[in-house]
């Protein structure tokens, strides 16, 4: 139920999380752009959150450095699914003009699934919008994939719940049974000594508790009250 509910709310009002993963800031600032009144996404339900696990798409710049690659990867494994990759500029989809350099991992698209690809440098907060559009159609279609998943084990649940319920019943039927003669059975009760039954609970009970012992206390305080 719960994962029905997220994935069929996660592709109405994403939330971005960017991460620079070596940008010259270029790209950066165009995001910037994009979610100022200028362009002003928010006003299509995009907002930038500052945690990954909050986020629904996450936007990368930058070429990926060797440094920064370790980090890049683990900041979007904490983004739940479903999730939308998207990178900005032509850095983290080629090395762009630091293609080659002793401090490049990149491309992105060798370690993750790209979704999407927005290509320029810096590209034009019109064209990232469009990117995030895009985005945003493919999160939709991941969250019916999911809602679909998720509807379909619930019902083979309740195709089978009858048959379940039978199973239940029956052995609770069959260790009823045989309770009831034991309760009933004198030779356990009867190694019951006074003094470790607490309170004599039935009238079988109390037929079998040792009648000496049991008159004595009885008789004592009797005696007492006369003396
Ligand atoms: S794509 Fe261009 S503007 Fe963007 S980070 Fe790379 S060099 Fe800078």
């Amino acid at each position: 139920m719960f994962e029905k509910l997220i994935s069929e709310s996660a592709g109405k009002s994403p939330w971005l999380f960017h991460i620079n993963a070596g940008s010259c800031n270029g790209c950066d600032i165009e995001l910037v752009a994009v979610l100022t009144p200028r362009f002003d996404a928010e006003r299509l339900g995009f907002r930038l959150t500052g945690s990954p696990r909050q986020a629904d798409i996450v936007v990368v710049t930058g070429p990926v450095t060797k440094q920064s690659l370790p980090r890049v990867l683990r900041a979007i494994s904490q983004v739940p699914e479903p999730r939308c990759i998207v990178t900005m500029g032509s850095c983290p989809q080629s090395g762009n003009v630091f293609r080659g350099s002793y401090s490049i991992a990149g491309p992105l698209s060798k370690y993750v699934d790209v979704d999407v690809d927005v290509a320029g440098c810096a590209p034009k907060p019109e064209a990232v919008i469009d990117g995030l559009a895009l985005a945003l159609k493919i999160l939709q279609e991941k969250s019916a994939k999911r809602s679909k998943a998720a509807k379909a084990p619930a019902a083979k649940a309740e195709a089978t719940a009858p048959e379940t319920k039978a199973a239940e019943a029956a052995p609770e039927k069959a260790e009823a049974a045989p309770a009831e003669p034991a309760a009933s059975t004198p030779a356990e009760a009867a190694p019951t000594t006074a003094a470790e039954a607490p309170a004599p609970e039935t009238e079988a009970q109390v037929s079998e508790v040792p009648a000496p012992e049991a008159a004595a206390p009885a008789s004592e305080p009797a005696e007492g009250g006369n003396n």
